[in-house]
């Protein structure tokens, strides 16, 4: 009997000791969110884009193999932009002086629903359809960002809302985004500043993961230079005092910026990488080529810090008796998350489900793993928890900022790349021109379409998304990082 007692006491403390270390363990920043409701209007968008699932893969694929970098997309956005036009958009080409830029729009009157699509490669990239390192052609560019993916879902997700808008006599805009050079942090900057992303009611977007998720984080301001140095050259052994050094004035800047580190705030980051250096040691250079990054957590503080790295520069050419010309490449600011929106699109992605993998997709991730030499954990098969950001120190930078400082944007991701995998690499390319990836656009794609048609007819979701944006914003208006006289950085088709 004294047995029995002792078990049951134990039992009662390991019970209630597990119902305190449960307890103890609740996420404090968890918000739950329930899956949102399967409508008729739902149920039809999904089952278009079922049944044109093939020709969605096929565009996705098309755009893989052309892997055009950035200013380059020449043909990636015709094949999204006409794609759109025959399926009933009005197409504008060219926007905001950018050739690979355009928008599509169907419908008229509020609310104005953008989707953002992008489709720039990186460079240095290629690779097959295959879960080991084999370029298709050695040095050539591929899709290590998944850029292919993201451009085709959000086109597919605009046709998908735009059928069952017809339909069902349902009254609003859609207008899609073809956003060139996400990579160099380009496209939205000068679309932007050209008032292309103006008058919208709100904005979905989504980008490739290796996890399924929404996320409410920010990501850092940035603005990104190049400068460019002029000395005189000379002998470098025979007669160097007849020289200036315009690699000397890159040298004593970066000196100056890494002595600059310790008096900025701890959510600063610099970067740089010298471009052009001289040819031979035996010559003084009198040309020299530095690219820099300014990051931190807000636009006034990259511009803070960026005042006080421009004087560095300008102490560099005093002391080499140097000239220099800075060259703005683009800024960009902090992204504005929006709880509203993005909790609408959660319960979409909770309807939805996340991408099925079969064991042969995730034998493919597995043997992608195992030539890394990390973990074999295959594919994620699970939605992550739908969580308030903890405290950014750092991270990079996106031109999707720019649009959601111009309304509420909302975010989602979903796998396409092994757990573990490194970003900007083969790994992806090898999963986003196959099954993998055309799974993970049209799950993205479906839940772009609920959201999108949940924002359409539920004012009210809209409304509560602006208050939000209107009250995060502090009564800051957006104002453009980029100088009103520069313009995009177009390259000619090749
Ligand atoms: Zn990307």
């Amino acid at each position: 009997m004294k047995k029995c007692f002792t078990l049951v006491l134990s039992l009662f403390f390991l019970f209630s000791f597990n119902l305190f270390s449960q307890k103890e363990k609740e996420d404090p920043l968890l918000i739950k969110v329930k899956p949102a409701k399967l409508t008729t209007l739902k149920k039809e968008a999904f089952s278009w884009l079922d049944s044109n699932m093939e020709e969605l893969s096929e565009i996705n694929d098309k755009i893989w193999n052309l892997a055009e970098v950035a200013m380059e997309e020449y043909e990636s956005s015709e094949l999204l932009a006409s794609y759109l036009e025959k399926m009933g958009f009005a197409i504008t080409r060219g926007v905001a002086g950018m050739p690979t830029a355009f928008v599509a729009v169907y419908g008229s009157g509020e609310p104005v629903i953008g989707i953002l699509a992008e489709y720039d490669a990186l460079p240095g990239l290629s690779q097959q359809a295959v879960p080991y390192k084999k370029p298709v052609k050695e040095g050539e560019p591929g899709h290590g960002c998944g850029h292919n993916i993201f451009g085709t879902a959000s086109t597919a997700a605009a046709v998908a809302m735009k059928q069952v808008m017809e339909r069902g006599k349902i009254s609003g805009t859609i207008r899609l985004f073809g956003c060139p050079a996400e990579e160099t942090v380009v496209g939205k900057v000068f679309m932007a500043r050209d008032g292309v992303f103006d008058g919208l009611s709100c904005c979905i977007q989504w980008h490739p993961n290796s996890e399924n998720g929404v996320s409410l984080d920010s990501s850092n301001a940035l603005n990104q230079l190049k400068v460019e140095f002029f000395g005189k050259t000379a002998h470098a052994a025979g007669g160097p005092w007849h020289a200036r050094s315009a690699l000397d004035a890159i040298e004593l800047t970066n000196v100056g910026l890494n002595y600059l580190r310790e008096h900025l705030k701890p959510t600063a980051r610099i970067h740089y990488v010298i471009l052009n250096g001289g040819g031979a040691p035996n010559v003084v250079p009198d040309y020299a080529l530095a690219w820099y990054y300014v990051r931190d957590i807000d636009r006034e503080s990259v511009e803070k810090d960026y005042e006080r790295v421009l004087k560095i520069i300008e102490g560099a050419a005093m002391m080499t008796e140097t000239t220099y010309k800075i060259n703005f490449i683009s800024g960009v600011h902090e992204m504005l998350p929006n709880r509203a929106g993005n909790e609408v699109v959660y319960s979409n992605l909770l309807l939805v489900g996340p991408p099925r993998f079969t064991e042969e997709e995730q034998t493919y991730a597995k043997k992608i793993q195992k030539n890394l030499g990390i973990e074999e954990k295959g594919l994620k098969t699970e939605i992550e928890p739908f969580r308030l950001p903890e405290r950014s120190w750092g991270g990079g930078s996106t031109d999707v900022a720019e649009v959601s400082w111009l309304t509420p944007t909302t975010s989602l991701g979903t796998a396409m790349a092994p757990v573990g995998a490194p970003w900007h690499h083969w790994a992806e390319v090898a999963c986003g021109g196959m099954s993998i990836g055309h799974k993970s656009m049209i799950t993205a794609a479906k839940v772009m379409a609920a959201s999108g048609l949940d924002f359409l007819t539920h004012p009210e979701i809209i409304k509560k998304m602006r208050a939000e944006w209107t009250e995060k914003r502090e009564g800051k208006e957006y104002k453009s990082p980029l100088p009103p006289e520069l313009k995009p950085p177009v390259k000619p088709k090749r």
